[in-house]
C-alpha cells in the first residue's frame, strides 16, 4: 500500500456493487449517493441480476440522484454473452431463458436470441442456452433449456443466487431455475457468469481496459462480491451497508476475505490510514490468521472483540 491520499487513489476504477451497496429496494444506502457521485474515477455498477437491462438500471440509479450512463452497468446477463463470445461464433443462435435483460444482452453481444415459445414452434438448434432470472419464467421454459442442453447445446448460467429478497418475502433466485434443469440433465451449467464466478468482474476490467488489479470491487456479500472479486484478483471493500456484518466477515474463509471493511461507502475518500480503515483491516486480518492457525477461542474472540472496537472507530471519509 503506498501512502497519502484517498483509498481510491490507489485504484484506476471501482466496481461496485447495487444492492445494498447502492440501494435497498426503491431507497438509496445513506451516504451513498453523494460518495459515488463525487468521486473522479470510472464506476462501473455490476449487478447479478439479469432480468432487467442496463438501460433500466442506469434509469434506476438516475432516480435516486446517481449520474449513470447504460455504459456503466454490467449485468450478469451481459457477462454470459461476454463469455459466450468467447466460445462461439457471432451470429450464433442462443437460447435465451429470463427477463428481457437476457435477449438484450445476447443481440448486443452478435447472437441470435432464441426465446423458449419460438424454439418450441419451430424446433430450432441453439448452439448454447444463457439462463437467467426473469420473474415469468415457466417451467416450459425450463423443459425448452434441458431439452437443448441434453441436445448438447453449452449451457450458461447468469449467476446462482438461490434466493431474491423482493418486497413479500425470499422468492426462488435463478440458481434454483438453474437447480431445476439441472435436476432434468443431471449436471451443472457449463459455465456460471456472475459474481462469485470471474466473469462478470473480468467482463468490467476488460470494458475499462484495465488490469483487474488496478479495479477496486465494492460490495455487501462475502459469498457474491468478496469472492468474486478474489477470484478476479481484484481487491475489495466489504460495505456493511446491506447482507454481511463484520462478524461474518470475521468467519469467512480465505477465499472470502476483502482487503478493507467499512461502515458505508463514505470509506472511499478517505485517507484509509487517517480513517482507521487500515488499522481496521489489519486487525480482520489477525482473526483471520488466528482462525486458520486454530489459535484457542478465548484468543480469537479477543482479537474479534479488538476488530469490533476498531469498527466503531472508523471515522467516515
Ligand atoms: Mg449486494
Amino acid at each position: 500500500m503506498t501512502g497519502g491520499g484517498a483509498l481510491t487513489s490507489q485504484y484506476d476504477a471501482v466496481v461496485c456493487d447495487l444492492d445494498g451497496v447502492v440501494y435497498r429496494g426503491p431507497v438509496a444506502v445513506p451516504h451513498a449517493v453523494d460518495a459515488l457521485t463525487s468521486l473522479d474515477l470510472p464506476i462501473i455498477y455490476a449487478t447479478n441480476n439479469a432480468s432487467r437491462p442496463p438501460e433500466d438500471v442506469a434509469q434506476h440509479l438516475r432516480e435516486l440522484g446517481v449520474v449513470c450512463e447504460p455504459d456503466a452497468v454490467a449485468t450478469s446477463s451481459q457477462a454470459g454473452a461476454w463469455v459466450l463470445a468467447h466460445r462461439l461464433p457471432s451470429g450464433s443462435a442462443v437460447l435465451a431463458i429470463g427477463g428481457v435483460g437476457v435477449a438484450t444482452a445476447l443481440r448486443e453481444g452478435g447472437f441470435v436470441p432464441v426465446l423458449p415459445a419460438h424454439r418450441r414452434e419451430a424446433d430450432l438448434t441453439v448452439a448454447a442456452v444463457l439462463q437467467g432470472y426473469g420473474p415469468a419464467v415457466t417451467a416450459a421454459d425450463l423443459a425448452e433449456a434441458a431439452y437443448a442442453v441434453q441436445g448438447g447445446a453449452l449451457w450458461v448460467a447468469t449467476n446462482m443466487d438461490a434466493t431474491l429478497p423482493t418486497e413479500r418475502g425470499i422468492a426462488p433466485g435463478n440458481g434454483s431455475l438453474v437447480g431445476a434443469v439441472q435436476n432434468a440433465v443431471g449436471r451443472a451449467p457449463d459455465l456460471v457468469a456472475g459474481k462469485p464466478a470471474p466473469p462478470l468482474y473480468l467482463l468490467c476490467a476488460d470494458r475499462l481496459a484495465l488490469d483487474t488489479r488496478r479495479v477496486l470491487a465494492v460490495g455487501d456479500r462475502l459469498d457474491t462480491d468478496i469472492e468474486g472479486a478474489v477470484a478476479a484478483r481484484m481487491d475489495s471493500l466489504l460495505v456493511l451497508t446491506g447482507v454481511d456484518d463484520l462478524r461474518a466477515c470475521l468467519e469467512a474463509p480465505p477465499q472470502r476475505r476483502p482487503t478493507f471493511v467499512a461502515p458505508d461507502l463514505r470509506a472511499l475518500h478517505g485517507d484509509p490510514r487517517s480513517t482507521g480503515l487500515v488499522r481496521l483491516a489489519e486487525a480482520v486480518a489477525a482473526v483471520h490468521e488466528a482462525r486458520d492457525a486454530r489459535a484457542a477461542a478465548h484468543r480469537v474472540e479477543g482479537l474479534a472483540s479488538r476488530a469490533e472496537v476498531l469498527l466503531s472507530h472508523v471515522v467516515p471519509g
